[in-house]
């Protein structure tokens, strides 16, 4: 029935969701009139682009694509297609109908991201203490003399948070009358800390009642400071939820990610099941989505082999199938599946079934993973990290730096000020080193003073540089003891691929460089 003088005619005419589904009712099960729907999708996603309806336009342009294949001849008009069509166009009369689109413009950013506004006397060595150990992990710190200086730096930028030392402050304002103006320029919620030498209840009540949020008393520990802004720091957006899909089907794989990339997971699809190792290795995966039917090698033979490597033993992995006989689900869950989705699956339905697994699965992980004082990755993880590393440099070329550290003289450290001042030595470097690494690198606690560093991407020297910097920033940060502020130093070994080829190797090389740092007198950073 469709000829190419109706596909022309069609084109030229104004395309509207109704129009497209007129059309899509008269697409036949042979195919007859694809050319002419995919067609009009596109006008659609066109007309719909330059009207300034980027969801009409994404989700018409979805539809163009999905018809490919089957415009093509490569696939047929199934009921699993018919069903993905449908899908849209439900989904472009809901635009239609008004609910979707057009949200609101995100509320202004405004915070300068790690930036602390200090009302201080400059000259003070406390002051610049404080501004020292600030900058040391990674916040930017503006000093500023008085009220009005303050008051014209709130004009250029919106910090994280306020502190105010209340000793120097009080030579001619109130307390109760700092906040306001403050409040004013930066808004309802601005954080604002008071130094004080008064820890006095009276003055405490009065800096509540003013609004002060933190009210420190001197002297001060820097971590202390450190600790309360952290709480401050704009909450970073939580990682998004990485799915890998396994579907040989163009089209179904289109589907599958456009569903779950609009729920805001990141979707990695690999058509080849015999890749799925490498795919696992390249990036931490927190659910498999598996079709069942894929050349070369099934679903249920697939699952075996992830389960077979124990660090994959517990992503969960869900079957796609149009699959719907009990027995053999039940039969693919009990060779490690975890869950059978069968198509056509409503979005809705999909998204809740992932998204479930894959936020207990990573709760789980981050349990197992991650060592308890520090946050860090814990022993384990990080040896499984560098083997994945080491793979994916070997099969991409490219460099890789490993690097253990050993904070020198801990022991001494313990006995003279206590276990939990050790602690706490531990935690300010492990903070540290997040602060100052990039995020793409891997940062451990081997043992108990120990950390292990993995640096995709970069040479021993690069990274004997970067941790050389990081080395002086630790060693000149003081630390609270019961008496004395007191400073520790590390001493660290870095080794590196290709120079060396295996995560042994590279462990061992790293760790004899480490003991030579140690001999050669500590506080150093030794390549192997
Ligand atoms: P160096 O590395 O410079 O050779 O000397 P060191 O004193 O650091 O040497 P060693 O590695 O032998 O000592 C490490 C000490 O760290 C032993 C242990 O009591 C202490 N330690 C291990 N884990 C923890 C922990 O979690 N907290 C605290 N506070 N101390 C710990
Ligand atoms: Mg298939
Ligand atoms: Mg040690
Ligand atoms: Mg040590």
């Amino acid at each position: 029935m469709t000829g190419r003088t109706e596909d022309r005619e069609v084109a030229t005419a104004d395309v509207d969701v109704t129009t497209l589904q007129r059309s899509w009712n008269r697409v036949g099960n042979d195919g007859s009139g694809v050319a002419c729907f995919r067609g009009q999708a596109a006008e659609l996603a066109t007309a719909a682009r330059h009207n300034g309806q980027p969801r009409v336009a994404e989700l018409a342009m979805m539809i163009e694509v999905m018809c490919d294949p089957v415009a093509e001849g490569e696939e047929s008009v199934t009921r699993e297609f018919a069903s993905i069509i449908g899908n849209y166009l439900d989904a472009l009369d809901q635009v239609q109908s008004g609910y979707a689109e057009g949200g609101a413009a995100s509320p202004q950013e405004h915070l300068s991201h790690g930036e602390v506004f200090l009302l201080a006397d400059q000259r003070q060595t406390d002051a610049q203490d404080i501004r020292r150990q600030l900058a040391h992990f990674g916040y930017q710190v503006t000093t500023v003399a008085d009220h009005d200086a303050l008051l014209k730096e709130m004009q250029r930028a919106i910090p994280l948070a306020v502190v105010i030392d209340h000793d120097h402050a009080a030579g001619g304002v109130a307390l109760d009358d700092i906040p306001p103006p403050l409040r004013q320029a930066g808004g309802e919620n601005l954080p604002i800390v008071m130094i004080s030498s008064r820890g006095d209840m009276a003055t405490r009540l009065q800096a509540a009642r003013a609004g002060i949020q933190v009210y420190l008393v001197k002297p001060l520990s820097p971590h202390d400071l450190i600790d309360q802004l952290e709480q401050f720091a704009p909450a970073t957006a939580p990682e998004p939820l990485n799915i890998l899909l396994v579907e040989d089907s163009r089209t179904q794989a289109m589907y599958f990610s456009d569903i779950l990339e609009r729920a805001g997971m990141q979707v990695y699809v690999e058509a080849d099941p015999l890749q799925v190792l490498n795919a696992l290795e390249d990036r931490a995966i927190d659910l498999i989505l598996m079709d069942m039917y894929m050349p070369n090698c099934n679903g249920h033979e697939l699952a075996r082999v992830v389960r077979q490597v124990p660090r994959y033993a517990s992503i969960p992995i869900v079957f796609l199938s149009s699959e719907t006989k009990v027995e053999r689900q039940l039969d693919a869950m009990s060779r490690g599946g975890d869950d059978f989705l069968t198509k056509p699956i409503e979005a809705e339905h999909l998204i809740r079934s992932v998204t479930i697994r894959a936020e207990r699965a990573r709760t789980l992980r981050s349990l197992m993973v991650t060592d308890n004082l520090t946050g860090l990755l814990n022993h384990t993880r990080i040896k499984e990290e560098l083997e994945n590393e080491v793979s994916r440099s070997q099969r991409r070329g490219g460099q890789l730096a490993f690097i253990m550290l050993d904070i020198d003289r801990f022991k001494s450290i313990n006995d003279t000020h206590g276990h939990p001042v050790g602690d706490m030595v531990i935690r300010s470097l492990a903070r540290l080193l997040q602060q100052r690494l990039r995020r793409s690198d891997a940062i451990g606690r081997y043992g108990g003073e120990e950390f292990a560093i993995i640096m995709p991407d970069a040479s021993s020297e690069q990274a004997a540089s970067i941790l050389d910097g990081i080395r002086r920033s630790f060693a000149s940060l003081s630390h609270d003891g019961a008496g004395e502020p007191f400073s520790v130093t590390f001493s660290a070994g870095v080794a590196g691929f290709p120079a060396l080829t295996t995560a042994d190797a590279l462990t061992a090389a790293a760790d004899a460089a480490l003991y030579r740092a140690k001999h050669q007198g500590r506080n150093r950073i030794i390549e192997a």
